[in-house]
């Protein structure tokens, strides 16, 4: 049966309180949401969500895109019954601008709204152990070895920082005997003999007690990573 929209006279099959999609749209914003927070690390990317830091990309801003795609769903609450919606979304350092379409039996309802961002750049606490030149184990890169095996061991370390967030180097200190790379974490700094001790390197592991947190005894480890020649 042809209807006419209270509002703009339009011929349709389908109203919603009388009216046709666009002017219901208008007439009514069925959805709520507030502005958006994003907060950073400076140093790995990681974005804090749902109170932890999480990995999305390492390319910052497909990182904050995916976060805010994420962050969007939470937010949107709808305040009527719908059957279904999409939103899509564009972004920059201050805004979003948000397309929301909602279905309502077989009616689109359309609407665009514009929302604050505020992204706080900051540091997350594995990168503020970094920083405060942390580390469970040290690397002691010995004998004839090549200078790229820094590079090496960092772009390693990078890849792993995605799961295991002190994947990284703390300091670097160049002696005469070789290089010395302090490693916040202890399994990373591991894996990396692991596969220095495939490259023909050999491996030695020493402990030395720390100290003590919640009753149990920290240990730092020596890694002795030794490249003969051949
Ligand atoms: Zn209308
Ligand atoms: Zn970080």
């Amino acid at each position: 049966m042809r209807k006419f929209c209270a509002l703009c006279g339009k011929i349709t099959e389908k109203l919603l309180n009388n009216l046709c999609g666009e002017c219901f749209s208008k007439e009514k914003e069925i959805f709520k949401i507030s502005d958006i927070n994003i907060k950073i690390c400076k140093d790995c990317g990681k974005i804090f969500r749902r109170g932890k830091w999480i990995f999305y990309d390492f390319d910052f801003e497909s990182a904050i895109n995916a976060a805010l795609h994420e962050e969007l769903s939470d937010k949107i609450k709808f305040i009527e019954p719908i059957d279904t919606y999409t939103f899509s979304y564009t972004f920059d350092s201050n805004f979003i601008k948000l397309i929301l379409k909602v279905y309502i039996n077989d009616i689109e309802l359309r609407y665009e709204k514009d929302l604050n961002l505020k992204i706080n750049i900051t540091y997350c606490p594995d990168c503020i152990k970094k920083r405060g030149k942390y580390y469970e184990a040290i690397l002691q890169i010995r004998g004839a070895f090549d200078r790229n095996i820094v590079k090496f061991i960092e772009e390693k370390l990078n890849e792993m920082r995605i799961y295991d967030g002190k994947a990284f180097i703390s300091q670097i200190k160049e002696l005469k005997e070789g290089i010395d790379l302090y490693i916040g974490s202890r399994n990373a700094g591991r894996k990396i003999a692991r596969m220095l001790k495939k490259m023909g390197a050999k491996i030695s592991e020493s402990k030395k007690l720390y100290g003590r947190r919640d009753g149990k005894e920290i240990y730092r480890y020596t890694i002795c990573i030794r490249f003969v020649e051949r």
